[in-house]
């Protein structure tokens, strides 16, 4: 087992919902001792927080569609200023377009961008069968890693929920909204020369053992990230 290398610190993980990047993000980032920064997981935060910038990013995520990039700037720009994003992150959610790609760009340069592979069909069964325990935050499938009990958390008895946008008429549109707006940063990526296509289909210890060793391989080619 190698460690990822220890240049490539400042990473994007990008793909389409369902493509196992919070798992992968949280697994590499702890590896590489930078933080984790998903601006959904900071989005629903201030969603349960009530905060005046929840309230108004709420209505668009229930409905699976992207949160005005003002909003996510605000609350992502105010994260990576704090000093423990100042030498490495892995950005997990961020940037969605291209318009927030360019912003990206300004506030920091980038190592590498992995872009999580999977198939359509697969990402489909994985989100709209994903439950999540709303006291310890296990995330179960009702397929692959179905609870014991049936809706019930293996660990606290409690009554599994689904994330609205895991419902299946939100995850058609995330599905959508990711081919129309996030796809085409693949190209950008790869002419800047940061791309590195990881098949992220199998078990996640799969999953993070391809991810090693792509961080560890030294990059293609050292273009300009002139974005
Ligand atoms: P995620 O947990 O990354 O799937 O994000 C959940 C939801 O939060 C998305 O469907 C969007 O509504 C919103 N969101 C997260 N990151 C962004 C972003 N970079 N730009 C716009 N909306 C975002």
């Amino acid at each position: 087992m190698t460690a990822p290398a220890a240049s490539a610190r400042r990473l994007v993980f990008l793909g389409p919902p369902g493509a196992g990047k919070g798992t992968q993000a949280a697994i590499v980032a702890a590896e590489l001792g930078v933080p984790h920064l998903s601006t959904g997981d900071m989005l629903r935060a201030a969603v349960r927080e009530g905060t005046e910038l929840g309230k108004a990013a709420d209505a668009h995520m229930r409905a699976g569609g992207l949160v005005p990039d003002a909003l996510v700037l605000e609350i992502l720009g105010e994260r990576l200023r704090k000093p423990d994003a100042a030498t490495g992150f892995v950005l997990d959610g961020f940037p969605r377009n291209l318009a927030q790609a360019k912003e990206l760009a300004r506030r920091s340069p980038l190592d590498a961008v992995l872009w999580f592979e999977l198939p359509r069909p697969v990402l489909v069964e994985r989100l709209t069968g994903r439950r999540v325990c709303p006291t310890c935050g296990t995330v179960y499938n009702v397929t692959s890693r179905p609870p014991r009990v049936e809706g019930r958390c293996d660990r606290e008895g409690a009554a599994l929920d689904q994330r609205p946008d895991d419902r299946p008429d939100a995850v058609g549109v995330r599905l959508r909204v990711y081919a129309e707006q996030t796809a085409p940063l693949l190209e950008h990526y790869r002419s800047a020369g940061l791309l590195r296509p990881l098949d992220a289909a199998g078990s996640p210890g799969d999953v993070t053992e391809r991810l090693r060793r792509l961080l560890a391989a030294p990059p293609a080619r050292r273009a300009s990230q002139g974005l």
